[in-house]
């Protein structure tokens, strides 16, 4: 009798950082932000894609910038 303990491969949890979603592409990204600017585009929502240096993902913020050079 074989006792092999076979551990079924479980695809992780999509990761969070920051408490913030990541986002493995940036064309992911963008399309989430894209979407969610559409949604609250009556609240003037406004999202930005930038690249985490910690986990190497991507992630969104809706910081507004009060100088508006973006
Ligand atoms: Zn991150």
């Amino acid at each position: 009798m074989a006792h092999h303990k076979v551990k079924p491969f479980t695809p992780a949890p999509r990761q969070k950082c920051g408490g913030k979603n990541r986002y493995a592409t940036k064309q992911e990204a963008e399309l989430v932000a894209e979407q969610q600017m559409l949604l609250f585009a009556s609240q003037g929502l406004k999202l930005y894609v930038y690249h985490c240096a910690f986990c190497g993902g991507w992630h969104l913020t809706s910081h507004r910038d009060p100088l508006g050079i973006w």
